[in-house]
């Protein structure tokens, strides 16, 4: 007998109907034997309501209170799952994060698992329960309830599955796996058989957001298996694993995009020591996570300094910025959030050239300016304006040829 975690994104539990679908699901995997622990997510678009009525309320709410109520939407799924295995004559119980032995740093809204106790959770599967967890969150030390950050219940799933040392983490979401770029933005994408964790997690780092990087990351650390397929039909998806075959083929495996950038310059910065510190750690303080950073040459002892953040977090950003460039003695701070970014990851580009000049021309092609460029070994990012991004995409998909069947 196996144990396996599955996890139902919000588009698989969005209506009744769905969670019955899904309820059916998990009674099949059950009746193979199996002991099953589930992890869910809120129903449709429920955490983005709650969010929008929180600020309906009040401005500026407070996190705490936050948490707690965006908790509720996962609680709601959780327990009418349990009551749909219930009518189909199976035994199951729901547990919140806190029930289900999750403990969590105390940054609400971005909080990290610490530890997770899972002795309730084994105590119920001895006596023969299906087990649903409500994912996206846990409870601090002091009992206060903290999510793990947006598309986190992918988290919850696969740090539950290391700490059952579970057979495999099954991801059930609204497309038939992992492709070879949004399928909603290209109509020709691939779904891919298999993709190692180092790939997933720059294309999840990347925005590909069908899995969530920090749950891609212990999918690693711990080497549980990830298989994500669609809760809609029958077939396999693609397993997220260790041993992906290497590609005799030099291959771009995916392209990622993400239409949510800002990009942030500090002009005419003092090219002294410790400009960069200043700038960085009170920003690192604030929980703003700055992702691309280029300083320019300086010239006359004088440089630009750039950065991007999530769209989202501009606004903080320039807050805590903004002073320190009038400190530091920097000219002016400019901000532009209309960018976007495109990424090719693929462990095949690996010390081999062509990929970036192929992927620069094809930019140049389609008349788009690249702003910046990042690269890490398996992975050449471009940020670009946000209304060419989908344009971008297609394009790159097209020129490196992965719309041809694998
Ligand atoms: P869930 O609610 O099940 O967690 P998400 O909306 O978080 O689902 O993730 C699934 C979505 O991810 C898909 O509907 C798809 O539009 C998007 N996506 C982005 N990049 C990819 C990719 N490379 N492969 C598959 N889906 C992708
Ligand atoms: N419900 C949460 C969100 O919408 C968590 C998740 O779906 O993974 O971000
Ligand atoms: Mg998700």
């Amino acid at each position: 007998m196996a144990l396996i975690v599955q996890k139902y994104g919000g588009s698989s539990v969005a209506d009744a109907e769905k969670i019955k679908n899904a309820a059916r699901r998990i009674a099949a995997t059950r009746d193979e034997g199996n002991e099953v622990v589930v992890v869910v997510s809120a129903m449709g678009k429920t955490t983005d309501n709650l969010v929008s009525l929180a600020y309906q309320v009040n401005e500026h709410p407070d996190d705490r209170e936050l948490d707690a109520l965006l908790s509720t939407g996962e609680l709601v799924s959780s327990t009418l799952l349990a009551m749909a295995l219930a009518a189909m004559g199976y035994q199951a119980i729901s547990l919140s994060g806190a029930q289900a032995g999750i403990t969590t740093t105390s940054s609400h809204r971005r909080a990290r698992i610490l530890n997770i106790e899972p002795r309730r959770i084994s105590k119920e599967l001895e006596k023969g329960s299906i087990v649903i967890v409500a994912g996206f969150q846990g409870i601090t030390e002091e009992m206060d309830v903290t999510t793990l950050g947006r598309g986190a219940s992918d988290t919850t799933a696969v740090a539950l599955a290391a700490s059952l040392k579970a057979e495999v983490c099954q991801i059930y979401t609204d497309v038939e796996g992992v492709y070879t770029a949004d399928p909603r933005v290209v109509a020709e994408a691939q779904p891919l058989e298999e993709i190692g964790y180092e790939e997933m997690l720059e294309l999840a780092s990347h925005g590909a957001r069908v899995m969530h990087g920090r749950a891609v990351e212990l999918g690693e650390l711990y080497e549980v298996p990830i298989q994500v397929s669609s809760s809609f039909t029958g077939k396999p998806g693609t397993l997220i694993h260790g041993g992906v075959s290497m590609e005799v083929r030099n291959k771009v495996r995916s392209i990622a995009h993400d239409l949510d950038i800002a990009k942030i310059t500090v002009v005419g910065v003092p090219d002294r020591p410790g400009i960069a510190a200043a700038i960085f750690e009170p920003l690192a303080g604030a929980g703003i996570s700055v992702d691309t950073i280029v300083q320019n040459a300086s010239v006359d002892n004088i440089t630009d300094l750039t950065f991007t953040v999530a769209s989202g977090q501009e606004d903080e950003a320039l807050k805590v910025v903004e002073p320190i460039a009038r400190e530091i003695g920097a000219r002016e701070c400019v901000s532009d959030s209309r960018l976007g970014q495109v990424s090719v990851v693929g462990t095949g580009m690996q010390n081999t050239p062509g990929f970036a000049s192929r992927m620069f021309s094809t930019l140049s092609e389609q008349g788009i300016n690249i702003q910046l460029i990042t690269t890490s070994e398996i992975r050449i990012t471009c940020i670009i304006e946000e209304d060419r991004v989908e344009d971008a995409v297609r394009a790159l998909h097209r020129a490196f040829r992965l719309d041809a069947k694998e």
